[in-house]
């Protein structure tokens, strides 16, 4: 195999040789599973491999024209089609430059393939295009749907599509893999980067690009801050100005689980050690109705972020922090 190959994560093996074992394939398939789990990375081996003039055993040659043209980003019978910018919708013109390819015949002679991420980043009306393009496949082209929550999707698209969900590795597999990538960090470190990323290692790659950590680390000694009244929800929302508001909504939800866990006496020791401290004082008076609502808020507001929602980032952290405070106090 060329050294260029696009290969699918070790973990997605047994998928992948399942999937390409196939003589006949799906008009659509929507590869779901974890944000950073690596289903962009197998949409793209996938892609690569049905354009292949001459895969070998699934995998794309990595040297045949199509693969050339491939690589070298140029194949007319390719399309991808993203949000402009990353985090905002897909809209209509993009599903309708992807009717117009798909109604195109194939350059190369072969297949045509597109690859739509992340599909839950489509607003109504490019959902709706959408679906005619599902309704009327075209022989030899082939839609890879690629969402972390295809829960969020029309349910008259997903049932049009075969579903794919990618699995998480195994812990030993995922720090394997991110050991290889960040050797420079210690075991422990990496533990902390898949815990906080939901066990996805190409997630916890990103994190640590993002200096997740130390985010965060500004984030518990401001809700300590905020807790103690040294700090007000509003002074702290402007101190946040680039924090990533669905890594705040994770850590918020991590945190209300170990909650619910220490208030229920399912544990009693929180599983996020840099709060080991102050959620089992929270956990003693919070009352039980006050965080069954605070979580459902929490969530409500999660799920519109995932759904690229755009909210005003400096009033939804206030918003939480003050939420947050009043589960401490009695009413
Ligand atoms: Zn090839």
């Amino acid at each position: 195999m060329a050294e260029q190959a696009v290969l699918p994560c070790p973990w997605h093996l047994p998928v992948w040789t399942a999937l390409t074992a196939r003589t006949r394939h799906a008009h659509a398939y929507l590869f779901g599973g974890l944000p950073g789990v690596g289903k962009r990375l197998f949409a793209e081996a996938f892609a690569a491999s049905l354009l292949c003039l001459q895969p070998e055993s699934g995998h794309a040659c990595g040297h045949c024209r199509s693969c050339q043209l491939r690589l070298a980003g140029s194949h007319p019978d390719r399309l991808v089609v993203e949000p402009e910018e990353q985090g905002k919708a897909i809209r209509i013109d993009a599903v309708r430059q992807l009717a117009d390819f798909m109604g195109q015949t194939a350059q190369q002679g072969g297949r045509k393939v597109i690859i739509l991420h992340p599909a839950e980043a489509m607003n109504l009306n490019a959902a709706n295009a959408l679906l005619k393009s599902l309704e009327e496949p075209t022989a030899e082209t082939y839609l890879l749907l690629v969402s972390d929550q295809p829960s969020r999707l029309l349910p008259t698209i997903r049932s049009r599509c075969r579903v794919q969900t990618l699995p998480t590795p195994s812990a030993e597999q995922a720090q394997a893999w991110l050991a290889e990538r960040l050797p420079e960090l210690a075991a422990e470190q990496h533990a902390a980067l898949l815990l906080m990323a939901g066990g996805a290692p190409l997630r916890a790659l990103t994190l640590h690009e993002m200096d997740a950590a130390s985010l965060r680390q500004q984030v518990v000694e401001g809700v300590k801050a905020l807790l103690k009244s040294q700090q007000s929800a509003s002074q702290l929302a402007e101190r946040w100005p680039s924090l990533p508001l669905e890594l705040l909504a994770d850590w918020f939800c991590d945190w209300t689980l170990d909650l619910l866990r220490l208030k229920t006496g399912a544990s009693d020791t929180p599983a996020n050690a840099d709060m080991d401290k102050v959620l089992p004082y929270m956990a003693r008076h919070v009352r039980m109705p006050a965080l069954l609502s605070w979580q459902s808020w929490l969530l409500e507001h999660r799920g519109m972020l995932l759904g690229k929602a755009n909210l005003n980032r400096v009033l939804f952290i206030e918003t939480l922090l003050i939420r947050w405070k009043q589960l401490m106090e009695r009413r």
